[in-house]
């Protein structure tokens, strides 16, 4: 029998996962069908996981310093740099508008008194961290020994190396042809093992959802049900419209070409919660399924997967609005400006990894003087929340991909 292609198979491993993860939900968390269930569900996701974060540290290093060194050929080297972080920063930009515009709008924090917030908000004591600090602390995490980036899996400090290694590979030119030809058959190699390890996707899929629906609290989620519509709702407006219309007006590309070639890095990423676990679902989607070109998905993927989210970016301002409304403040312009700027930044620092976003939010609220305690509403609710918006900080880098490469053939 043939077995339907991968696609197809993570497709149904996804709405399987879903339909079991209800199922065990109606059995109650006692009962041992939940308890096995669970156990088996958590082993096999933990496992695709490690597999995918095992192989991403060399995935990143080789695809990016070769990705950069590849450029050379193309004389486009600082095209492509122009057009990826503009796209970024565009495209953070948008979500956050529409972040902040939909929380204005609807004000789900009005006339919610919650228990939790109060607690939150007695003690209270005012941390600050300033844009300043914030700003020192990213500088500082770039520049790092890159053997210890590359044994801790800091993935932001080891974009940066790869960048100067590819960097100094085009500046040596061929000087440096066998270390090039090296990283170039490391990338390959590399690319294999991800083939191996993406067979096990749609089970690995099944079983991270399966954990994710059974183990959520609906009452929670439905306490805060008018905020967590907003955002999913606005998410899904972000990654479901807008950056299709942005796909389609640069690049012509369809939303259904775009979907057919995406949804297995949407449906990893929606599972994993990580932008960075996903990367090498997402390397694969772009060069294979989206045509887009080595040189540039290598550059312009893992660098997304680290700097470029635009669901976290949206996410972090919105819910800094929300806290502001629950505390029953009005932000002003200027200071809804600084959540603008203290997003986008909290989104950049933000490392792909579940719940990342929580983390920097803390900078975004104390930017306007709201209490960082707050985040003890969020946590709660943030898987699901987190699994919406991890999948449009990746569709964001495979747009950003194609939008790149329209861009610079355009300007050829
Ligand atoms: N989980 C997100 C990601 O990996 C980051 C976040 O928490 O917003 O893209």
């Amino acid at each position: 029998m043939k077995l339907p292609s991968l696609n197809m198979q993570i497709l149904l491993g996804a709405l399987s996962g879903v339909g079991m993860g209800l199922w065990l939900a109606g059995m109650g968390p006692s009962s041992a069908a939940t308890q096995h269930g669970l156990y088996a569900a958590g082993l096999i996701g933990t496992v695709f996981i490690d597999l995918l974060k095992m192989i991403l540290v060399p995935l990143v290093f080789t695809s990016i310093a070769v990705g950069v060194a590849n450029l050379r050929a193309h004389r486009q080297m600082h095209r492509v740099w122009l057009a990826t972080l503009g796209f970024f920063v565009f495209s953070m930009a948008v979500a956050i508008v529409l972040g902040l515009t939909a929380i204005n709008w609807f004000e789900p924090g009005k006339g919610l008194n919650l228990a939790l917030f109060h607690d939150a908000m007695q003690n209270f004591e005012a941390k600050q961290m300033t844009l300043g600090e914030f700003a020192q602390g990213f500088l500082h995490g770039l520049f790092v020994n890159p053997f210890a980036a590359l044994a801790q899996g800091n993935v932001l400090a080891i974009v940066i190396f790869a960048l100067f290694v590819g960097i100094a590979l085009v500046a040596g030119g061929e000087r440096y042809r066998n270390i090039l030809a090296l990283l170039q058959e490391g990338l390959e190699l590399t690319l294999r093992i991800v083939g191996w390890i993406m067979r096990l996707a749609p089970l690995g899929i099944m079983a991270l959802l399966v954990k994710l629906v059974a183990t959520q609290d609906a009452a929670l989620l439905a306490t805060l049900g008018k905020f967590v519509v907003v955002i999913i709702g606005t998410t899904l407006l972000h990654g479901a419209v807008l950056l299709p219309l942005i796909l389609y007006l640069v690049t012509g590309v369809t939303p259904l070409k775009f979907w057919r070639g995406a949804r297995e890095a949407l449906v990893t990423a929606f599972a994993t919660s990580s932008s960075s676990a996903t990367l090498p679902v997402t390397l694969r989607c772009v060069e294979q399924h989206l045509h887009v070109k080595p040189e540039i998905a290598g550059f312009v993927v893992p660098l997304g997967a680290t700097i470029n989210m635009d669901g976290t970016a949206l996410y972090e301002a919105a819910a800094a609005l929300f806290v502001a409304n629950l505390a029953g403040i009005d932000l002003n312009l200027m200071q809804q400006l600084i959540v603008f700027f203290t997003a986008m930044l909290g989104a950049i620092g933000a490392p792909g990894i579940p719940s990342a976003g929580m983390v920097t939010m803390v900078m975004v609220l104390q930017s306007v003087g709201l209490p960082a305690e707050a985040i003890a509403i969020l946590l709660p609710i943030d898987r699901v929340l987190d699994a919406f918006r991890t999948a449009v900080n990746v569709e964001g880098d495979m747009v950003g991909s194609l939008v790149v490469q329209k861009l610079v053939r355009a300007a050829a």
